[in-house]
């Protein structure tokens, strides 16, 4: 089917090369992450599966609908529910993604009580709206206002909820090698999360980054220092374009974004420590404009939070 002909209420598509795809999540509703579509000629490979099985089941139609094949394959980047909360939809195929992740995946994802969990989920929704009432900076409105949205998605979609775990793994590079073309799976450490893996397809120089890349967005950070190592030797790959874990597709120059925006937290701590500031007073000082107009709540506080803790250990 061509691609003109697929709609979602979740994403769109673009289409990278002959059988190569990006789903772009639409923003507040209910995919939250990205997706790709990877035809390897004999067999089709799904890139992560967004955080609601109702998201997971439009990308497996549009796969099908695209490819008009088997989806043998997919691929979780790590462990992080907007990723892999879709995996449910995908039960007959392969799951792959590193041990570390679908170790995370496996504690850091039970749902134990559902009754809890929604609880939960509706009370942090209820935070979400009264802070959006007390505040006025712009991007923070829009960050806050996406969040409450893809997260009411998430706490519709928690009574169906099945947490999937990945059912093949490696640990640092597999490769299936399609009959048109080859799906290369690395992983080189952490940064973003402990495991953080990617998705590189050599014949088009065409990488799907999960986390370690993203568009526009503060990323979360488990270590920056792990994060800026990964990704120095992701660059030495002949990657030409991106499509990010979060945001629109980008060129390789994103990755030395990212590695500035790191060096930036890493050199603005250190002044601060040298210059005898306090932690409260780094974390109230002014935005670079560089980043001024990165989305995601509290995003820029809370890494100079994690990069200060890092220096400190
Ligand atoms: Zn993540």
């Amino acid at each position: 089917m061509p691609i003109s002909m697929i709609q979602s209420r979740f994403f769109s598509l673009a289409k990278l090369s002959e059988g190569v795809f990006a789903a772009i999540a639409k923003k507040g509703a209910g995919a939250m992450s990205n997706a790709g579509i990877i035809d390897l000629g004999n067999e089709v490979v799904v890139f992560d599966t967004f955080t609601t099985p109702s998201a997971a089941r439009d990308l497996r139609k549009a796969a099908e609908d695209l490819t008009q094949k088997e989806i043998k394959y997919v691929f979780n980047s790590h462990f992080h529910g907007d990723h892999t909360f879709g995996n449910q939809i995908f039960q007959d195929a392969t799951i792959i993604s590193t041990p570390a992740t679908r170790d995370l995946h496996r504690k850091n994802n039970r749902i134990e009580d559902r009754d809890k969990e929604l609880e939960e989920t509706k009370q942090y929704l209820r935070q979400l709206k009264e802070r959006a009432k007390t505040e006025s900076d712009p991007v923070l409105l829009s960050s806050l206002d996406t969040q409450l949205k893809e997260m009411s998605k998430v706490c519709e979609a928690i009574s169906d909820l099945e947490i999937v775990l990945p059912n093949l793994t490696f640990e640092e590079k597999l490769v299936i090698h399609g009959t048109d073309r080859t799906a290369e799976f690395y992983c080189f450490g952490g940064g973003h999360t402990e495991s953080d893996a990617f998705l590189y397809i050599p014949e088009e120089k065409i990488a799907f980054m999960g986390d370690l890349v993203l568009e526009n967005l503060h990323p979360p950070l488990f270590h920056s220092q792990e994060f800026k190592d990964n990704l120095l030797k992701v660059r030495q790959l002949d990657i030409e374009r991106i499509v990010p874990g979060h945001g629109n597709i980008v060129t390789k120059n994103q990755i030395d974004v990212m590695i500035a925006y790191l060096t930036h937290l890493n050199e603005k701590v250190t002044r601060s420590i040298e210059k005898g500031m306090t932690l409260e007073e780094l974390l109230v000082s002014e935005i670079s404009a560089d980043y001024a107009a990165w989305t995601g709540i509290d995003g820029y506080k809370r890494n100079l939070n994690a990069v200060y803790q890092e220096q400190n250990r």
